[in-house]
């Protein structure tokens, strides 16, 4: 075809298409920011859940946008509205703000490069096909679906590449004539790309992540456009992260292959190129199999968001958990600076895993854990009932009704340079401070309590009669020990161990006697903070329930 034919089919395809390019490029103008400062998108398609691995995406792009004072935006491509799912919109944006992972900008967050949804950017994706039709960097492709499936077989059979290129372009050269009288039939037809790749040739690409990346050109004369006129993923990534300004493409490695195509795009559209990060999935390792492999919707709990708010982990825990996964140094710094938060922190694409990040509970857990270890007694109280306003309204009730002692007990052993690991998720709360309130302790503990061991009460009540809350540690370790020598008891477990005939027990057996009685179990946080909140009155209550107890 002539550049005039060319010109000719373009108007005639596209009538309605009256906006230019220039326009367009008027329209959104290149952002106001400073060097090095990264612009990212997360764009879902709203085909189902959101699981882990678009958490991950969506923290990564947050991250560097926030850390090089750029802007990390929201883009639904909607494109297949076959594969669309009722909700699947609010879902993402709930999801984003349930998870604090919000964007600066985009689809229901406002900005200037709106729309940010692309069933709605139609106009815009038609008048750059319609561009390239005219420069002949695209075509209408009339093959019907039963042409195409059986060039397919033949390839398959031939294990030749799979796609419609070179002589399998059977419409790549129609002249306008041909192409008129088709269209004058009402045959369908999609716009393909006239690739003008050559497979023989290489190109390369450098990403960020998984560094130089060898490539044959890319050949195929790939759908850009399909027959209801809305664009394929690929012809729409080019448009849109062009006219949004996007610096940095951060996305699941599953589009790697992709990549020669759209690096051909960007060339035929004169636009310029951005940096391309890809990054792993994360894996695990089967139980059953003992292989590695992706993590799977059906296979494992914790694939999808829910699992997190269900269970209760702190979002800002779960973010540290991402920090790992997308950092592989972030783990020990953060573990080694016990003043520093997240934003503090540097990512870098060079910290990035190249292969499969393993998903790993102990490292969530931990994590987990070092996150409360760090909060306040009144910060776990305001962050656990409002948790439990959601998934355990009885709990929340009960923290409502004790919460100026909940606050104490939160606080127990919190100073210090190794504050209490003791919960990692709100829903861990409830039973491993049970001792905390009279309701859960007498319902919960005590139904759990199977000590076979047998405890001098008449000891316990000795102690707890004669108990002073006001004293300090030292005061009290001293006054426990002094207790055990005038009851026969050894100061320490070594005297004991050395001549046990001597003595009744030690003074372990003392404490753990009366750690039994009051918390109904053998671990616990400092029994003296534990006793100084419970006060003398509710001490001395729990030595007469656990008399009932082993009386019963
Ligand atoms: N819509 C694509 C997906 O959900 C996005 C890929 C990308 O980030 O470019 O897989």
């Amino acid at each position: 075809m002539s550049d005039n034919e060319r010109v000719e089919l373009a108007e005639m395809l596209f009538p309605n298409i009256t906006k230019t390019r220039e326009e367009y490029e008027k329209m959104y103008p290149e952002r106001n920011l400073k060097e090095g400062a990264m612009v990212t998108r997360y764009a879902p398609s709203p085909t189902g859940s959101v699981h882990l691995g678009n958490l991950l995406s969506a923290f990564c792009d947050m991250v560097y946008a926030r850390q090089s004072g750029g802007s990390y935006y929201l883009r639904i491509e909607d494109t297949d509205q076959k594969r669309k799912v009722e909700g699947g919109i609010e879902n993402i944006t709930g999801v984003l703000h349930d998870f604090l992972i919000l964007p600066n900008e985009g689809y229901s967050f406002g900005g200037e490069y709106a729309p940010y949804i692309q069933s709605e950017r139609n106009e815009i994706y038609q008048c750059y096909i319609k561009d390239l039709i005219k420069q002949g960097y695209a075509y209408p492709c009339f093959m019907s679906e039963e042409e195409i499936a059986s060039i397919r077989e033949e390839q398959e059979i031939n294990k030749t590449k799979i796609g419609i290129y070179g002589v399998y372009a059977a419409d790549r050269d129609l002249s306008l004539e041909e192409v008129k009288e088709k269209i004058s039939n009402g045959e369908e037809y999609v716009i393909r790309l006239k690739s003008p790749g050559d497979a023989k040739k290489e190109i390369e690409v450098i990403d960020c992540i998984k560094g130089k990346m060898k490539f044959p050109e890319h050949d195929v004369d790939t759908i850009l456009l399909k027959k209801d006129g809305t664009p394929t993923y690929h012809f729409a990534h080019a448009i849109d992260d062009h006219l949004m300004h996007t610096t940095h493409v951060i996305r699941g490695d599953e589009w790697v292959s992709s990549l020669p195509l759209h690096i051909q795009l960007f060339e035929i559209l004169g636009f310029k190129p951005m940096k391309y990060a890809h990054i792993a999935p994360i894996t695990i390792k089967d139980k059953e199999t003992g292989n590695i492999r992706k993590i799977s919707k059906r296979k494992d709990p914790f694939f999808g968001v829910k699992y997190y708010d269900e269970n209760g982990i702190p979002i800002e825990a779960l973010h540290l958990y991402l920090a790992t996964i997308t950092n592989t140094n972030f783990e020990e710094w953060y573990l080694n600076n016990s003043d520093k938060t997240i934003n503090d922190f540097e990512f870098s694409f060079d910290k990035q895993a190249v292969g499969g990040t393993s998903f790993d509970e102990a490292k969530l857990m931990n994590l987990c854990k070092t996150y409360f270890s760090r909060k306040s007694g009144e910060e776990v109280y305001k962050e656990t009932y409002h948790w439990a306003l959601k998934h355990d309204t009885e709990y929340a009730k009960l923290l409502e009704e004790n919460k100026e002692d909940m606050i104490k007990f939160f606080s127990i052993e919190k100073d210090g340079d190794r504050p209490r690991k003791d919960i990692a998720k709100y829903s861990d709360v409830r039973e491993e401070f049970s001792y905390a309130i009279d309701e859960l302790f007498i319902k919960e503990d005590y139904s759990k309590l199977e000590s076979d061991k047998t405890y001098d009460l008449e000891l316990v009540k000795e102690y707890i009669d004669n108990l002073d809350l006001n004293q300090s540690n030292e005061e009290w370790f001293h006054g426990v020990k002094e207790f055990a020598i005038t009851h026969g008891y050894a100061a320490n477990p070594k005297d004991y161990k050395k001549d046990p005939a001597s003595y009744k027990g030690h003074v372990g057996d003392i404490c753990e006697a009366l750690r039994v009685v009051i918390t109904g179990r053998t671990k616990s946080p400092d029994l003296l903070s534990i006793m100084k909140v419970l006060g003398k009155q509710k001490v001395e209550m729990r030595l007469n329930l656990y008399k009932e107890h082993i009386n019963k």
